[in-house]
Parts: structure tokens; C-alpha cells; sequence
């Protein structure tokens, strides 16, 4: 399967295999996805299917259809995802801020990775800003789509079919639900049910895994008009032009039609609020800009100086010690620069890492330590600037 091949692979490793994914080839592969999951579709004919359960004062439902919800309101609700191994239920919490007015329908997510907090607040911040009965269209809310990581605090979902395997549920959508393990089945569902057919954009909120931190940026197809859009409405400091892995949330949106893109709000565990705060605002933007709420827009990508890069080059760790960096986030490298020194247990130096190229800093290590093989830096780049030679494919 899929995630058994990568299952070793984090975010920071796709990120480095998908570095030079850009381009005509992925486009096509769209195009062909999106052929192929369309005869699938069925779920939005469903409408809402309510158990008749009541969690905690929220009804649960199987399906939603945002049509069938009172105009006006803000409903908070419990989509029932896969069952765990004791026949219990995972739950995922759904907020929907129906407008008065009908108008475009779009989709905050977070809780794709259960390590990633600052989306899970960023995304409770907008939902109470809205007032439904001002609104024209609907704001519907996922906070923890991958509940199992989200309760361990963890990137990946243990699932225990075949023993705990550890599994990257943004390496699964659109997901199957008849797939032969659990959080696959969970992916077809949340996808089938919930999110596609009652958005008409969509934003996976994210940050970086554990370990690392990174700039205020968003992971973005900036050849899709509609997702460029909304990417440059956000008053952060880097956009990385990539279309990434197969799998990913926003990936599958697009194939499905929904234009989508994968912000990322800076380091995973914890509340950043400044950071935070870039991103309430450049989401109340994007609501703004579809028409859902009037009203002035905020600052903007053009006020921040967005880095736009469409090319992302890592320097990776030669041996196992204890890494010393020399550069900030965000921070202009130039290639040969020294951006990183390695001790081992008894302080001397076992390595000294520079830039291979110019470019920016988007990622550093968090970690003290790294062992062979693991990222400690990621600089982004913009090819039609850069300086020639081949990009590290791993
Ligand atoms: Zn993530």
C-alpha cells in the first residue's frame, strides 16, 4: 500500500521527493484523477442522514448536505468517521455558519496531522468572528479530521489492523471506503460525505511536523488562477509553488474541482498566536473575496512582501550529532554560506553544512539532535533566479 512505502516519510520528506514535481506531467495527472473519481460522486445526492444520536448536545450525522441547515445559524455538529477496533466511533467535529443568502460555500480543515495545533485555533478564531445572518454562502469548519493522531498528539493516525502501524492520513484522500484499513475507510468518508460535496473551496491548515519550524507560508498550486487568488491574500512571508504529493487534502479537492491550497502556520504542538493572527487575517480575506461576508479587506500578501519560490532545495544531515544553526527563518542565504555545525557527545565538530544555493530560509530543525538523512535545513528558491545544478532528490 501506499503508506507502507512511506511510511518512513514525513512532510519533510515528500517535500524533498517533490521538489521538482512542477509542471505539465501534473497536470495531467490531475486531469486523469479527476476522471477517474467522478463515477464515485454519489455521496452529495445523499442530503444530511442525522443518526438520532446526540453527543454532548451536538446531533451526529452520517452525511451532510449544507442545504438542508437552517439559513441564518451556525450549527456544530459530529460527522461519525470509522469505527475504532472496539466498535466505538471516531467522531470529527463539524462547524457549518450558514448565511442568510445562499452564495459560495467554503471549507477551513485542520487536524489532517494531529501534531498541528495552531490550525485547530486559527480555525475556532474565524468561525467566531461570523455572523450568519450577515453572510451570503457558508463557512463549514473540520477541526480534527484525523481525530486517533489529534488525541496523541501525533502526525499519524495508529492503526492497529496488522499491528500499530503509523499512518499519514494526507497521503490517503480522496481516501475509499471500502479500502482495506481504517483511516483509508475514514478519508472516503470525511472526503465523500462531508467535505466534497458541500465546498466550493477549500484550505487544509497545517504547520510544520514535529521537530521542525517554518516561515508563515502556504504550499500552493500557484498555476490554478482560483488558488493563487487566494493564496496571495494572506499576509505571510513565503508561498512554496508546488504541486507535492498524490493524497494530499488539497490535491484531491482539486481533482475533484475545488480549488484548494495548504496553508502552514509555523511550528506543530503549540498556540503561536502572532502567527496565528496572519492567518485569521488572511482567511477573513478569502471570505471576503468569495463574497461571503462585505466588508474591507485586511493586509494582504502585497503588504507582507510574499516570497513566491517554486523551488525548495534541503540540506540534509551526513552524520548523527548535535546541530548548532546559524541561520533564522526567513533569513537570505547565499550559496556557500555556513548555515549549520554538527557536534557529536564530546563537542567537537563532525560537520559543517553551507547552502548549496541561494535562496531563503523556509524550514529549520527544532530538534537538537538529527542522524543521517535528516533534513535540518529547507531553503526556498525561485528557479527563474536561481543558479543552476540538481536539485537533491532523495
Ligand atoms: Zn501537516
Amino acid at each position: 500500500m501506499t503508506d507502507q512505502g512511506n511510511e518512513g516519510l514525513d512532510r519533510r520528506s515528500f517535500m524533498i521527493a517533490s521538489v521538482a514535481t512542477v509542471g505539465a506531467a501534473g497536470l495531467m495527472a490531475t486531469t486523469a484523477s479527476a476522471q477517474t473519481s467522478s463515477s464515485d460522486a454519489t455521496a452529495s445526492a445523499q442530503g444530511t442522514i442525522y443518526t438520532g444520536d446526540v453527543i454532548d448536545g451536538k446531533r451526529v450525522i452520517t452525511s451532510l448536505d449544507i442545504a438542508d441547515l437552517e439559513p441564518g445559524k451556525t450549527h456544530r455538529l459530529y460527522f461519525k468517521g470509522v469505527q475504532m477496533p472496539t466498535g466505538q466511533t471516531w467522531y470529527v467535529s463539524v462547524m457549518v455558519a450558514k448565511g442568510a443568502a445562499p452564495g459560495k460555500r467554503l471549507g477551513l480543515m485542520g487536524g489532517v496531522h494531529g501534531d498541528e495545533m495552531n490550525p485547530i485555533h486559527m480555525i475556532q478564531t474565524v468561525m467566531n468572528q461570523l455572523d450568519p445572518a450577515a453572510m451570503s454562502g457558508s463557512v463549514m469548519a473540520v477541526f480534527d479530521v484525523s481525530r486517533p493522531a489529534v488525541e496523541g498528539m501525533a502526525r499519524r493516525w495508529p492503526n492497529s489492523g496488522r499491528g500499530i502501524d503509523l499512518i499519514d492520513i494526507n497521503r490517503l484522500f480522496p481516501g475509499r471506503e471500502d479500502g482495506p484499513d481504517a483511516p483509508l475507510r475514514h478519508a472516503g468518508l470525511v472526503f465523500n460525505r462531508l467535505l466534497r460535496p458541500n465546498l466550493d473551496y477549500g484550505l487544509d491548515f497545517h504547520t510544520a511536523a514535529t521537530g521542525m519550524d517554518a516561515t508563515a507560508f502556504h504550499l500552493a498550486r500557484m498555476d490554478i488562477p482560483e488558488v493563487r487568488a487566494m493564496a496571495e491574500l494572506y499576509p505571510i512571508e513565503q508561498i512554496f509553488d508546488n504541486k507535492a504529493e498524490p493524497g494530499l487534502l488539497s490535491n484531491a479537492l482539486i481533482d475533484a474541482g475545488i480549488p484548494a491550497l495548504t496553508p502552514e502556520i509555523g511550528l506543530p504542538r503549540i498556540f503561536d498566536h502572532d502567527m496565528i493572527a496572519l492567518f485569521v487575517e488572511g482567511t477573513m480575506n478569502v471570505i471576503k473575496h468569495h463574497g461571503i461576508l462585505p466588508g474591507p479587506m485586511g493586509r494582504t500578501g502585497k503588504d507582507s512582501n510574499v516570497f513566491i519560490a517554486d523551488g525548495l532545495f534541503p540540506v540534509i544531515a551526513t552524520h548523527g550529532g548535535f546541530i548548532e544553526l546559524l541561520v533564522k527563518l526567513n533569513q537570505a542565504v547565499e550559496i556557500g554560506q555556513k548555515v549549520a555545525i554538527q557536534r557529536n557527545t564530546f563537542g567537537e565538530v563532525v560537520a559543517e553544512y553551507a547552502a548549496a544555493r541561494s535562496g531563503r530560509v523556509g524550514a529549520r530543525r527544532t530538534d537538537a539532535t538529527a542522524e543521517p538523512g535528516t533534513p535540518i535545513i529547507f531553503l526556498l528558491f525561485d528557479s527563474a533566479s536561481a543558479i543552476g545544478g540538481d536539485v537533491v532528490v532523495e
